[in-house]
């Protein structure tokens, strides 16, 4: 296991890794965790692998936030949306299947403990990568406000890791959680008349939403420099 507040990362490798467990977060949404075969695997919370699938004899590759936290490795949970064949096929791996994994990649980490209270705003699946730095923060017993909006366009009555977040909110002080039930995060943000220029912001959320949402964050007086996004896009 690695140490709590001590983050590294180790350098993208090719690795193998099997399915441990696999639940429904949501009708859509699904929470996948997999065992990878070597120890040495190392992550900054935020960033992502790239598994490896072959189709009719071609290979290719599509890129999935890790969830948890790098405390659990090399055990990483992927938080997968059913959304076309990728994403379906990362769901309906049974438990002890394996597929070759790439990583890790992205720029939208964290890498020691931030100095500024923080706003989380997720969507979806964009929830992925937000858990992983939320849950460090938590272990690492952060005592800034941290802030989590979360909504769920796919089913907008039950958000990924709702029972999660509730139960962090009763037990974690500085932890805040609203959800956006039904509505839209902008909604939510707007009525909690948070002071934006003092907070860090950290969006993700699928293609033109995590734009749109940044874009309603600077003109509610966010600060661009302390604004950070990730688009969850196919490609
Ligand atoms: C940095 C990064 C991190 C990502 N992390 C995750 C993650 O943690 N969980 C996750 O579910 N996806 C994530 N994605 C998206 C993922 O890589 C795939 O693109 C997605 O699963 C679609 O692949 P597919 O083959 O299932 O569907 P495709 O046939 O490739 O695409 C289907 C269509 O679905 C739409 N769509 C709806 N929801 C999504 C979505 N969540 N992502 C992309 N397109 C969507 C798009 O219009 C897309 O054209 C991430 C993307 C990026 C760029």
């Amino acid at each position: 296991m690695q140490s709590l507040d001590v983050l590294r990362r180790s350098p993208t490798a090719d690795y193998s890794a099997t399915v441990i467990h696999s639940v429904s977060l949501t009708p859509t949404i699904k929470a996948i965790r997999l065992r990878l075969d070597r120890d040495d695997f190392s992550f900054l919370p935020g960033q992502s692998v790239w598994p490896k699938f072959e189709r009719d004899g071609r290979k290719f590759s599509k890129i999935y936030s890790i969830a948890s936290s790098p405390s659990h490795c090399p055990e990483v949970e992927l938080c997968v949306s059913r959304v076309g064949w990728s994403s379906a096929f990362l769901q309906d791996l049974a438990i002890g299947q394996s597929l070759p994994l790439r990583g890790p990649y992205g720029l939208m980490t964290l890498s020691e403990l931030p100095q500024r209270p923080r706003l989380y705003i997720a969507e979806g699946s964009g929830i992925a990568p937000l858990k992983s730095q939320i849950d460090w923060l938590h272990e690492c017993g952060y005592r800034q406000p941290v802030w989590l909006v979360q909504a769920n366009p796919e089913t907008t009555d039950q958000l990924p890791y709702q029972q999660h977040w509730q139960r962090l909110q009763q037990s974690w002080k500085a932890f805040e959680y609203r959800e956006a039930i039904a509505q839209c995060p902008e909604a939510i943000v707007s009525g909690l008349r948070l002071n934006l220029a003092d907070f860090e912001i950290v969006i993700c959320a699928v293609g033109d939403r995590s734009d749109q949402l940044q874009e309603f964050m600077l003109s509610l007086g966010a600060r661009n420099d302390q604004l950070r996004s990730e688009k969850f896009i196919a490609f």
